[in-house]
């Protein structure tokens, strides 16, 4: 069997394998990139992008924009589903849509790295420092940044303790026949986000281009495709979305950051993204912490200069602690009140305009008082 090594191996060319591949190249370090599929390919997503990952991620906007759908987003529509909903307006571009399936092509292409496509991990043994990696690339340093099932991840010993919440999530994404799309009410750069009566997640619908993008996810998996039915109904009574949809909802899964149990170090091996459950717990977003999480990890890979003990690898640990708080100090603030009452003063908050733009947009959704960790207004800067 032909024998391969690199300097880095990493596993998951989503926003944040390639990301890290894209530094660490730059860097001048061989690395090798791997992904169980080909590319381009798709990722069940919303494809919602706050301004802060393209700033990160030194984005040519213009030049990105050539052939791919880059959506601004000047308003939002939100409410409890079956509810009346607040509408708040920006007169400017606050976030984008991006499609995944170009998305990730995109910046795989310009990581730099060596690519191994439709390749999947099999197996890691350890052989002194090194990894041997399905029996053929010998590597000092294995980053898991598999998403959610990432393989990287379920080999990290304690890698997930105890009880965790897991978002599962549906969409479908396709294009609009020009014909529909004056038959529904869909602004094309207003994003509609409707929240489950229970407050336990919600449902998007919004375009991007061409394209149509319906999807609801909730901390409870429970019945999620009853969930997404009956909001797909809903939206189709209000003539939203066209009556006819062309195929089925797809699901995922993935975990939120305070209550994520797993481990993102241990010798030669590191975390990034959803492989070390970093999504946002209010909106969901994930893009953006897999972005700057694979910024992170790349500057603390690069400071260890080769020695990648879990002691050289831990300033990366104080860094997501620095950047998303610490996980046992995040709480919600309103689970001590019960269920019913928070119910109602939920959906009386969310029909509130100031609500609605100044708690559920600027601060759950675009995390405005954070600014990017990387780039022109980076607080590090
Ligand atoms: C329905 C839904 C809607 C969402 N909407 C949004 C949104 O609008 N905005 C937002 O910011 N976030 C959203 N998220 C979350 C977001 O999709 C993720 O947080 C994000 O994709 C994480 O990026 P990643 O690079 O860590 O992992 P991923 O994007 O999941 O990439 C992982 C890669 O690893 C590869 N891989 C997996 N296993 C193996 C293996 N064994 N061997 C080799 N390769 C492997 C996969 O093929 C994949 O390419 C949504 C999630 C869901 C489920």
């Amino acid at each position: 069997m032909s024998r391969d090594s690199c300097d880095v191996l990493i596993v998951g060319c989503g926003p944040a394998g390639s990301t890290c591949a894209w530094q660490l190249a730059k860097a001048g370090l061989d690395v090798l990139v791997m992904d169980k599929h080909t590319f381009p390919r798709d990722k069940v997503c919303a494809g919602w992008v706050t301004p802060a990952v393209l700033e990160s991620l030194e984005l040519d906007v213009e030049d990105y924009a050539q052939g791919r759908v880059m959506q601004p987003i000047c308003g939002f529509r939100t409410g409890i589903i079956g509810e009346v909903a607040a509408e708040t307006h920006y007169g400017r571009a606050v976030s984008f849509a991006i499609r995944r399936c170009e998305f990730d092509d995109y910046l795989l292409r310009r990581s730099g790295g060596r690519l191994r496509l439709g390749e999947t991990l099999a197996s890691m043994v350890r052989e002194g420092n090194d990894w041997l990696v399905n029996d053929e690339i010998r590597t000092p340093l294995v980053i898991g940044a598999g998403g959610h099932f990432c393989p990287v991840a379920r080999t990290l010993r304690g890698a997930s303790r105890g009880s965790e919440t897991i978002v599962a999530a549906q969409e479908i994404e396709y294009r609009l026949p020009p014909g529909e799309r004056g038959a529904c009410r869909i602004e094309q750069d207003v994003v509609q986000f409707y929240f489950c009566a229970d407050l336990k997640g919600y449902g998007w619908c919004f375009a991007k281009g061409d394209y149509l993008n319906i999807g609801l996810g909730r901390e409870d998996s429970h019945g999620l495709s009853g969930h997404v039915e009956r909001f797909r109904a809903w939206l189709q009574k209000n003539g939203r979305i066209p009556h006819d949809l062309p195929g089925k909802f797809n699901g995922h899964a993935y975990l939120l950051y305070p209550e994520s149990r797993r481990k993102p170090i241990d010798a030669g091996v590191l975390l990034i993204g959803d492989a070390a459950g970093l999504a946002y717990a209010r909106s969901g977003e994930g893009i953006r912490p897999a972005v700057e999480s694979a910024l992170m990890a790349a500057e603390v890979v690069l400071a260890a200069a080769g020695d990648y003990r879990p002691a050289r690898l831990a300033p990366y640990v104080d860094r997501l602690t620095q950047r998303y708080g610490r996980k046992s100090a995040q709480h919600d603030t309103a689970a001590w009140l019960p269920q019913g009452l928070r119910q109602s003063l939920g959906a009386r908050l969310l029909a509130t305009e100031w609500f609605a733009r100044h708690v559920v947009i600027d601060r759950w959704f675009l995390h405005a008082q954070q600014r990017a960790a990387y780039g022109m207004t980076s607080p590090t800067r």
